[in-house]
């Protein structure tokens, strides 16, 4: 399961300035659909909608045939995992961290998720008590680094449906690729909604959509974005 629908959304945070023009796309499951668009576009407010932090102003969104306005909340948002730009992190490991508000996982599955998540060296190096902010050698964990944390409790929870916000990041190419590894991993076989920046995250989208002004300006595979110019 895990289909997302998005029929001519409108939305507005008020009355004066439209924010969503009437978007649709749909995310069969198990697919991977990115959004791509300036800052303002509009992506953010998707996500915020999907995990009905709002209510549409118009138009509806389904998750697997049905209104999300007729789903619990709870519900909605358990099978929705966010992958955030940033992660707060407790004092603590970063086993911890990723097992935090998963009590039936072993120490087996989180040290799976940490290796998914491609920071298994690292979370192995840290010693109990351990200050994630400053390390043992005196590094301060990275965004992308951080960002990886967040990715690990994500493969834990294991949600049919995944948003992943990358809108920011100003990471070096080294960690993006990691970063990208990683999320190649977790939205594997799951619903996958992409929130990027730039085209050149999301090449293996099964569709990009290129969002300008709340409105949908071009759709389609990577290459034919490309070919489009
Ligand atoms: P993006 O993620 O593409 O950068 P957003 O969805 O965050 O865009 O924002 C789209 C537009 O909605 C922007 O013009 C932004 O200023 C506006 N906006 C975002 N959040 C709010 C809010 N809570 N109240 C009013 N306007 C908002
Ligand atoms: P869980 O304990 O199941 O991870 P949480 O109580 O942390 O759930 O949150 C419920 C769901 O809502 C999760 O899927 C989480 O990813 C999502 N969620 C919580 N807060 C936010 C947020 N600020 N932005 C986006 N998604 C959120």
């Amino acid at each position: 399961g895990g289909s997302v629908r998005f029929d001519n959304v409108l939305f507005h945070y008020d009355e004066e300035r439209p924010i969503l023009k009437g978007v649709s796309f749909e995310v069969p499951a198990g697919k991977t659909v990115a959004i791509v668009g300036p800052s303002g576009a509009g992506k953010s407010t998707i996500s915020r909608l999907l995990f009905r932090f709002y209510d549409v102003s118009g138009g509806a969104i389904t998750v697997d045939g049905q209104d999300i306005r007729d789903v619990q909340q709870l519900s909605l948002r358990q099978n929705i995992g966010m992958v955030p730009q940033d992660t707060v992190l407790f004092n603590d490991t970063l086993l911890y961290n990723i097992g935090y508000g998963r009590p039936s996982a072993s120490r087996e599955e989180i040290e799976d998720a940490a290796r998914m998540a491609q920071i298994s060296e690292f979370v192995k190096s840290l010693p109990n008590g351990f200050d994630t902010e400053v390390g043992e050698r005196g590094l301060k964990l990275s965004g992308g680094e951080k960002q990886r944390v967040a990715i690990a409790r994500t493969i834990l929870k294991a949600p049919p449906i995944l948003v992943l916000d990358e809108a920011t990041s100003a990471l070096d190419s080294h960690t993006e690729q990691e970063i990208q590894t990683a999320l190649d991993q977790v939205s594997q076989n799951r619903t996958t909604l992409v929130i990027a920046h730039r085209l050149s995250t999301v090449i293996g989208a099964d569709e990009i959509i290129v969002l300008e002004a709340g409105k949908i300006k071009e759709r389609g595979r990577h290459a034919d974005l490309l070919a489009q110019g």
